[in-house]
């Protein structure tokens, strides 16, 4: 991911005082003139490759929280059905597993980037889309049971 970077080359991130993008090469902002510490630079630059794994990785679990209702759905539908079974097992796992992962990974970091605070809504999005479809798989389930039952008789 990140290891191609090493410390000598430029790393882009935030100027702390305008928000401008500039880099660690600069020892004063080229937008806003306010002076650079090398060594906060290079923390802020750091955070900013992780601010956006973070957003990568939130963005990912959310379009796998979506396929996750998707194949729900799908897999009532005849023939797709089998295929899509198959999909929403693996996403039961896959999804919830993505999103201790974020947390674990990211949910620490210091950071006052407005992306960071999307990505972290985006992780609660995917959970709650993935919560909704395990209650209404679990509805469905108990009500598929007691027509199955109903009709044994
Ligand atoms: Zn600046």
């Amino acid at each position: 991911m990140a290891n191609g970077v090493s410390l000598g080359q430029p790393q882009v991130f935030q100027c702390p005082n305008c928000r401008e993008f500039i880099n660690t090469t600069m020892t004063h902002c080229s937008y806003c003139g306010v002076s650079v510490d090398a060594h906060a630079a290079h923390t802020a630059a750091q955070n900013q490759q992780v601010v956006a794994s973070a957003c990568h990785d939130a963005n990912y679990a959310k379009i796998l929280a979506r396929a996750f209702a998707a194949f729900y759905f799908i897999s009532w539908i005849p023939v797709l059905g089998g295929f899509a079974s198959l999909g929403w097992v693996a996403l039961l796992f896959i999804v919830p597993i993505l999103l201790v992962r974020w947390w674990v990974k990211y949910s620490k970091l210091q950071t006052a980037d407005a992306d960071y605070e999307k990505a972290k809504r985006e992780t609660i999005i995917a959970a709650i889309i993935w919560a909704a479809v395990m209650v209404v798989w679990f509805i469905l389930s108990v009500l598929l049971q007691i027509v199955l039952l109903f009709m044994e008789r």
